[in-house]
């Protein structure tokens, strides 16, 4: 078996990088910006990266073969919000971008970029926040109309916000909050999917460090609508013989996938993955001595449905980090990108 290094600090730093530019679904640019400037430093010579119409990274690795060419997927586009209204207190209604609970972003700092390129601080919160004013305010749901961000500029009026430029569509940014701990746990919002991304580069890295490449020819997609439904609906080459969709592992109460693993999972609520493929992912991590975990996550879908449903023929399967506490404060630990990383490296060799 090849040897293989994997390095840990590399794929952390790009991941903190990538965790702190902002890519709520709809506002890729910087993003996947950062991402190709990221894939162009590992000077892999026949590397070819592209950009499809709607946004998306295409990264081509020619293999030793094509006759089964492969694909990869993460993605960068997160959760996040957009103006839905300015509310004539001057604050704003929002409108969520991905599916969340409002609960999840209550009292987060956000940003506000408007149309022509000023960006405002804020914060997240609920119409009733103060319990010196309102008995019984944490009572309340959480929903769109219980909830506002308080913009930090002076305002209070529908026409002063106005004033400082900010309209209804423009998109608000969640603080992050990127922490890595000394007990090695990466502590953030959007680790799904940004942590995959940062897998599929670790990988990429061991392979080139080793002198290797691909088996068969890979095209990698790196999504900007996944959080919608439709990354990668669109993005690979015809003639595709197999593809991993690289997105979190579902970390909770009655859920098999930890955070010190490579998740594989077998179904979800799209239904279950390809057989085969999958089966040869497990048949990798044994055959390395991969720590894994099979699951099944029961409210989830990923890209590999989008481009199954778009029409595409290949086999799917479905891998990745776990991630506590997914669509809210999320959690990792290095381990599990390590073995992800590792996973993935062995896929594209075998
Ligand atoms: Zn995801």
């Amino acid at each position: 078996m090849a040897e293989l290094t994997v390095h840990p600090d590399s794929i952390i730093d790009f991941l903190v990088r990538l965790l702190n530019t902002p890519s709520p679904t709809g506002y890729h640019q910087e993003a996947i910006e950062v991402v190709e400037q990221a894939f162009r430093g590992l000077a892999i010579a026949d590397l070819r990266l592209e950009r499809s119409p709607k946004g998306a990274l295409v990264i081509t690795w020619p293999g030793e073969r094509d006759d089964a060419p492969r694909g990869l997927t993460a993605h960068t586009d997160t959760l996040g919000l957009m103006v839905r209204e300015i509310k004539s207190n001057g604050r704003l209604k929002l409108h969520m971008l991905g599916g969340y609970m409002w609960n999840a972003v209550e009292f987060e700092g956000v940003t506000i970029q408007t149309l022509d390129g000023r960006r405002y601080r804020g914060t997240i919160v609920p119409v009733k926040a103060s319990v010196h004013i309102h008995r019984g305010a944490g009572d309340e749901k959480r929903k769109q109309d219980t909830m506002e961000a308080r913009i930090d500029a002076r305002t209070s009026s529908a026409a002063e916000t106005r004033a400082l430029g900010i309209e209804v569509g423009d998109f608000v940014f969640l603080d992050p909050r990127v922490e890595v701990t000394d007990t090695g746990f990466i502590r953030s919002r959007h680790l799904d999917d940004k942590a995959s991304v940062a897998c599929i580069f670790g990988a990429f890295r061991a392979l080139h460090e080793a002198g290797l490449r691909p088996a068969q020819t890979v095209t990698t997609v790196i999504a900007n609508y996944e959080e919608v439904g439709h990354g990668a609906a669109a993005g690979f080459p015809p003639g595709l013989h197999e593809l991993v969709a690289v997105d979190m592992a579902a970390v909770g109460e009655g859920q098999n996938s930890d955070e010190f693993s490579a998740g594989i999972c077998v179904a979800d609520g799209g239904g279950p993955y390809h057989v085969e493929l999958t089966e040869r992912l497990r048949a990798l991590a044994e055959g390395a001595s991969i720590p894994y975990k099979l699951d099944i996550y029961p409210y989830y879908g990923s890209d590999g449905e989008a481009y199954w449903h778009a029409g595409g023929a290949a086999q799917v399967a479905l891998v990745g980090p776990g991630v506590d506490a997914s669509h809210a404060y999320e959690r990792t630990h290095t381990d599990s990108l390590m073995h992800t990383t590792h996973l993935l490296a062995r896929y594209l060799l075998s």
